[in-house]
């Protein structure tokens, strides 16, 4: 490891080479960068003290120490030569980290190439043996989480190289050897890793699934500090490496799989539809989508867990009454995705899916769904098949609880249609077609006139009437609603100071703002507008706005509803309960007026729904909101929405929508009978 040289150097001979002042310096030269020595110390000696190397020199080739003759006593020839050994030592040991290190980056990644844990467990055993330059010889094991409770740690080998593969799947305390058995216990009760003479036990841990793993490896040789060292760093390595597979095998898992039902989710439809080669002309499949009603509102009253257990319910009562034959998928939050061939899956079974009584916490519950769903004869229109199915079943939810849809061309309009509709109403637009109507809003304990709706009509020059469900849609799409609803707003406020002018109190006029309005970044300014131009008190004024209309595309909801409210009108939430958002959202709005939806309504006469309105009115004063209830037809629903403390209504029992001229006989006729 270490070579005194004199200065100039004098070889032994034969041969000997012609002596130079610089022989030693080539010498040097050969060692360092010919031969590649690079731990090799050197130390120089010299007799003559002129020929001092430079400075340059001995950096340049790492020389150790430099020393004259007369220097170099036997004494002190050995103190320089220990000195010089010692530091040969630091160097390979350095190296041998070095090189260790490079193994474990290499065992790493080699190991992250691995897919599934059982695989990865026989990776570790090889890289390990081969860190510690062993023929593979171990076994690797897992602490079985189902033991947990037990005092000793239960290990199942999952792996094993070498005599121990006989053990795999086996017990850790069925080893015959029980040191071992001791060895890989206190490994897992200590948690670190236990070296042992001729073996050790090393102990990993995947915070990700909170699995301890524990892997031995025998007949090792005596081991230096500096291997406990890297073999630390190894462990640490491999925790790593287990939690990317885990995660891998997670992702994998979840890119088919529901995780909350562990049933298959949108993506294992679409591939099982697009595989699904038995699919034909001849023998059709029928996919159906089916969305639990106001699931949304069960969460928000009940709490997710509740929730939880309905779709689990849900998930249940669709494997019991469906053939095992149908693919059963959730394919969104309440939405669930249900295919198969339909000599199995008949339309009539769908009816026991929309109206069903679910078990949940030992009580039964009962809960409508709607359905909408499609027949498929070609796999390779899987995916519109699905959007098809889609369609329909929003068209079912519009018609009600319960509802079941069959898709037909007619419900998504085709392209044609709906450009042909646009191009009509940019000529009503201009050829005044479309007005205003006027619904009446009342006090809900003595009937009172609080105010109107003002709904938009649109009358075609033939005389029928496109309803503005259909147009409104397509005005939103076609770039046409931000004029629209400002032509709206401006007439709502115009007839209104028109009222006022013909001498009639001021009343509240609420006007419906579309979703595309309140993301246009002039809407404050065109509200501005038209109680400029109108002249109209705007605490008179509320907008009406949908939970889905505000929470689309608005980053910061809050801040335009309160820019809205600055202006002094007043905001209430249409269709209440229809909506997606939670309550906890709506909490945060400063809003006015909750306007439960019709839908609700209707159904207050039928008993064994689940009662969401029940819970709404409470709710609302709780927040102190007021509740309107609209669609209210029989003196019935208006009995109950008073004995549950609701504030107003609307609907056709007290007045429906009327134009102006109507509207004014109607006030003329209301102010003569008190
Ligand atoms: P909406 O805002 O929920 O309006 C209430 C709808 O319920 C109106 O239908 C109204 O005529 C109807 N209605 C009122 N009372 C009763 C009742 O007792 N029973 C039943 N079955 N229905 C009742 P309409 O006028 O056809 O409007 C439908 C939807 O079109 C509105 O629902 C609203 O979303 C939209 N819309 C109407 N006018 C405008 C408008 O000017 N701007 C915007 N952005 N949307 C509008
Ligand atoms: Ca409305
Ligand atoms: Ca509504």
């Amino acid at each position: 490891p270490a070579v005194v040289m004199s200065w100039p150097q004098r070889f032994a001979s034969p041969p000997r080479p012609k002596e130079e002042t610089d022989s030693g310096l080539k010498m040097v030269k050969t060692i360092r960068e010919d031969l590649g020595l690079y731990k090799v110390r050197l130390v120089l000696r010299t007799g003559q003290p002129g020929q001092v190397p430079e400075i340059e020199t001995i950096t340049k080739y790492d020389i150790n120490d430099y020393k004259t003759k007369s220097e170099l006593t036997r004494s002190k020839l050995l103190t320089t030569l220990t000195t010089a050994i010692r530091s040969w030592k630091q160097l390979e040991k350095i190296e041998r980290s070095r090189k260790g290190l490079e193994k474990i980056i290499q065992a790493s990644n080699s190991l992250m190439e691995i897919q599934g844990i059982n695989q990865f467990a026989e990776g570790v055993i090889t890289q390990l043996s081969a860190f510690l330059s062993l023929s593979p010889e171990g076994l690797l094991c897992v602490e079985d989480n189902l033991d947990f409770g037990e005092n000793t740690p239960i290990g199942i080998i999952i792996a094993a190289a070498g005599q121990y593969k006989e053990f795999v799947n086996k017990r850790v305390e069925e080893l015959d050897d029980k040191t071992m058995v001791e060895q890989i216990t206190s490994a897992f009760i200590q948690k670190k890793n236990i070296y042992d003479e001729n073996s050790i036990a090393l102990f990993f841990y995947d915070s990700l699934s909170r699995r301890k793993f524990v892997t031995w490896i025998g007949s090792v040789q005596p081991m230096e500090k500096i291997d406990h060292n890297l073999l630390e760093i190894f462990c640490k390595n491999i925790s790593l490496s287990i939690q990317n597979v885990n995660l891998i095998e997670l992702l994998k898992l979840q890119a088919w799989e529901d995780p909350l039902l562990h049933i298959p989710n949108l993506a294992a439809l679409n591939r099982f539809l697009s595989q699904e080669s038995s699919i034909s002309k001849e023998n059709p499949y029928l996919l159906a989508v089916t969305d639990i009603d106001h699931f949304s509102q069960i969460n928000d009253y009940f709490g997710y867990s509740y929730g939880n257990q309905i779709l689990k319910s849900m998930s249940d009562h669709l494997k019991n009454i469906l053939s095992s034959e149908v693919f059963i998928s959730r394919i969104s939050a309440d939405v669930f995705g249900i295919a198969g061939n339909k000599k199995v899956l008949k339309p009539e079974i769908l009816k026991g899916i929309a109206e069903t009584n679910l078990e949940i916490q030992g009580g039964n519950i009962f809960v409508t769904a709607c359905i909408g769903y499609t027949l498929l004869d070609n796999p390779e229109e899987a995916v519109e098949s699905l959007n098809n199915a889609a369609i329909s079943l929003k068209k079912a939810k519009s018609e009600g609880f319960g509802h079941i849809k069959e898709y037909d061309k007619t419900l998504g309009l085709d392209i044609r249609n709906r450009n042909k509709i646009l191009l009509d109403l940019r000529s009503a637009i201009q050829g005044n077609q479309l007005f205003l109507v006027f619904q009446p809003q009342f006090n809900i304990n003595d009937r009172k006139l609080l105010g109107f709706e003002a709904l938009i009509r649109w009358k075609k020059p033939d005389g029928s009437f496109i309803p503005p469900d259909l147009f409104i849609p397509l005005a939103e799409q076609g770039g046409l609603m931000t004029s629209i609803g400002d032509w709206v707003l401006q007439s709502a406020l115009k007839t209104q100071k028109y009222l006022i002018e013909e001498g009639f109190p001021s009343y509240r006029i609420a006007v419906n703002i579309s979703a595309v309005q309140l993301r246009d970044p002039d809407f404050l300014k065109d509200i501005d507008r038209a109680i400029e131009i109108t002249g109209v008190d705007p605490a008179f004024v509320e907008l009406e706005i949908t939970e889905s209309s505000a929470v689309t595309g608005i980053d910061n909801v809050v801040g335009l509803l309160k820019g809205i409210k600055d202006r002094g009108v007043t905001l209430a939430v249409d269709d209440f309960g229809t909506g997606y958002s939670s309550l906890s959202t709506i909490e945060q709005w400063p809003i006015d007026r909750l306007k439960i939806d019709k839908s609700f309504i209707q159904k207050i006469e039928d008993t064994p729904h689940v009662r969401i309105i029940d819970l709404v009115i409470p709710l609302a004063k709780r927040l102190s909101l007021k509740t309107i209830a609209e669609g209210v037809e029989t003196e019935m629903q208006l009995e109950k929405l008073i004995q549950w403390g609701c504030d107003e209504i609307q609907g056709y029992l007290l007045g429906k929508p009327m134009d102006i001229a109507v509207l004014i006989e109607w006030l003329k006729e209301k102010e003569k009978t008190p």
